[in-house]
């Protein structure tokens, strides 16, 4: 007997309206009736938003059109300082990252994407996907509120949460269990620090300016860490104040990074689910950047909407072939920047990599 095919409600859903989701939803084909559902809502997140350096690598900014003013933080473009405590080696060189307010820049994303698709999109802010089940020709969609609802394609861009690996049983991405904090500044200091230190962190800490008066200072740990978060940055906070940073530290926040290992822990999705971004476990290892890996798979995987299941997952893949091969390639980067004698090599590499653009900073 032939198989009934489930009626479907909508083209499709997209789980998630951050970076990834807001770019699938801008970027989704003519006429493709779609439900946009996310746990918060982006578009009343505080200046903060999502827990973020506000950093746009060079793939970011050339995914985007002009920031507006209020996403650009100052410095927009500054230089990177490096402070290796396992080497001693301090040095500044240029970088090319843009400085961004995340939640202004969240806001500005998904309101473009709701300008474009105009009527064709539901928007349902404070709803959470709570199951997915693939069913006749669909996938039904469980929502918080009980209801449920079916499409032909569901987009997971749940960042970190990975709502459909929890639902279809495939294995997490490994994490670090990363912390961030606001500090008011006593007085501007114009540069990022990145601070690798293996006693107290596997990944590094970061200070990041945001205006003359604001900063953010953060880093990642190991995932089962669980102490006390002001102790856990208290290392850094203290590496920084003797550098000469004033700064009045406010509260800090905690959540998971992504970090994949291995080439496996990125998941592109099966069947009628495809994972965007931190869903898929596309994070830089190296540098903690996701923000260019969510634009990209967003745009990528709503581009295979209306193709038939086999070939969109085929022609996502392969829309995806220079981020995949450059996260491969920082799997083996952050392999690197954790082994200290790597480190040091790098460290006197460095100069030459840099040429003219290198200072070397006393100790
Ligand atoms: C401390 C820290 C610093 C970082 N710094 C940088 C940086 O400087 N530059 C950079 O490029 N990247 C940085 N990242 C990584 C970057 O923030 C993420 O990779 C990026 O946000 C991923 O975008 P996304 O759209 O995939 O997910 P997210 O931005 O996490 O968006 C996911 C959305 O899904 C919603 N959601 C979650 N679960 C559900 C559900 N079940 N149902 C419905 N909606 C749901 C959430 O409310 C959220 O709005 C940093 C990460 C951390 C933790």
């Amino acid at each position: 007997m032939a198989r009934v095919k489930t009626r479907v409600d909508f083209d499709v859903v997209i789980a998630g309206a951050g970076p990834a989701g807001a770019w699938a939803l801008k970027h989704l084909p003519e006429g493709t009736r779609a439900l946009l559902v996310d746990a918060a809502n982006p578009l009343e997140s505080s200046r903060g938003g999502k827990l973020c350096g506000g950093m746009l690598t060079a793939q970011a900014q050339a995914l985007l059109p002009e920031l507006p003013s209020e996403a650009r933080a100052e410095p927009f473009k500054t230089k990177l300082e490096y402070h290796d405590l396992d080497t001693g080696a301090r040095a500044r060189f240029p970088v090319d990252y843009a400085n961004c307010y995340r939640g202004s820049l969240d806001r500005w994303l998904l309101r473009q994407a709701l300008e474009t698709r105009g009527s064709g999109v539901d928007y349902l802010p404070r709803t959470r996907v709570t199951g997915l089940q693939p069913e006749n020709g669909a996938v039904r969609v469980r929502l918080n509120d009980e209801r449920e609802v079916t499409a032909s394609r569901f987009l997971d861009c749940t960042g970190w949460r990975q709502a459909s690996r929890r639902a279809l049983g495939v294995p997490a991405a490994p994490y670090y269990h990363a912390l961030q904090a606001e500090c008011a500044l006593s007085s501007p200091y114009p540069y990022y620090i990145s601070v690798f230190a293996s006693e107290w962190t596997p990944f590094f800490g970061w200070f990041i300016p945001k205006s003359e008066s604001l900063g953010e200072i953060g880093a990642a740990f190991e995932s089962d860490r669980r102490d006390p978060p002001g102790g856990m940055l208290a290392p850094l906070v203290e590496h920084l104040r003797q550098y000469g940073l004033e700064f009045k530290l406010g509260r800090i926040r905690g959540c998971r990074l992504t970090r994949p290992g291995k080439a496996s822990d990125i998941w592109l999705g099966q069947g009628r689910v495809l994972a965007c971004g931190e869903a898929a476990g596309m994070v830089s290892p190296s540098s903690g950047d996701g923000i260019s890996y969510a634009l990209a798979s967003g745009k990528a995987a709503a581009r295979t909407v209306g193709l038939p299941v086999k070939p969109a997952l085929a022609e996502y893949r392969g829309a995806l072939a220079p981020q995949l091969a450059e996260l491969r390639r920082n799997i083996v980067k952050a392999r690197l920047l954790a082994n200290r004698r790597a480190r040091r090599i790098a460290g006197m590499l460095l100069p030459f990599i840099q040429r003219g653009n290198f200072e070397r900073l006393s100790l």
